[in-house]
């Protein structure tokens, strides 16, 4: 390879890189939305010839469905957007590791990449519990890139959490305290009567 090559090849590297970034904040723009609904934020982008071609934001809760996953939703847009259930070429940018339905969806609709915010130790079958994306034994293999705006998607998760266990203990606190104020007038009825 001569110098000029690598040199054209390293700034290709580093265009690829860039652009990853790029579309990561994109997709945590989408996780973002989820949070309005009070849905844990996970947020999705397809891009195909530098386009997004479908968004997606965990609504599970919201409509009540386990299909509602951000990457399901991106994946059903991207579809009906490129009029194939093959995304070929497709690249997809995900904040959160996929789950086992996610990953599945990703060979099926023969997702040519996967670009992956922060890893899912408990539910992630790209890489944690088991790697669903790169099965030699399936006909299609993603490419997978780790760890693109890793800090930003897990921050964001730890503050939606942490922000849920402060008003769930909120809750509980109003809740005793209005059964003791209940109590306590039952008991004052009593002693009156
Ligand atoms: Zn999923």
């Amino acid at each position: 390879m001569t110098a000029k090559n690598n040199s054209a090849s390293k700034k290709t590297i580093e265009d690829r890189a860039k652009e990853d970034i790029k579309y990561m904040k994109k997709a945590l723009a989408q996780a973002k939305c989820a949070i309005k609904l009070g849905e844990v934020p996970i947020g999705c982008v397809i891009v195909c010839d530098g386009k997004i071609v479908g968004r997606g934001f965990n609504k599970r809760n919201t409509r009540k469905t386990t299909l509602a996953h951000a990457e399901i939703t991106a994946i059903d847009k991207a579809s009906r957007k490129l009029g194939d259930w093959r995304l070929e070429g497709c690249t997809m940018y995900v904040t959160l590791e996929p789950c086992q339905m996610c990953s599945g969806a990703i060979v099926q609709s023969r997702i040519d990449r996967v670009v992956i915010g922060a890893m899912n130790p408990k539910a992630g079958c790209a890489g944690s519990i088991l790697n669903l994306l790169n099965r030699p034994e399936f006909n299609h293999q993603v490419e997978i890139t780790y760890d693109v705006c890793a800090e930003l998607s897990c921050e964001i998760l730890q503050l939606f959490f942490t922000d849920l266990r402060k008003r769930n203990k909120a809750e509980k606190e109003a809740r005793k305290k209005a059964e003791q104020a209940a109590a306590e007038a039952a008991g004052e009825s009593e002693v009156q009567s």
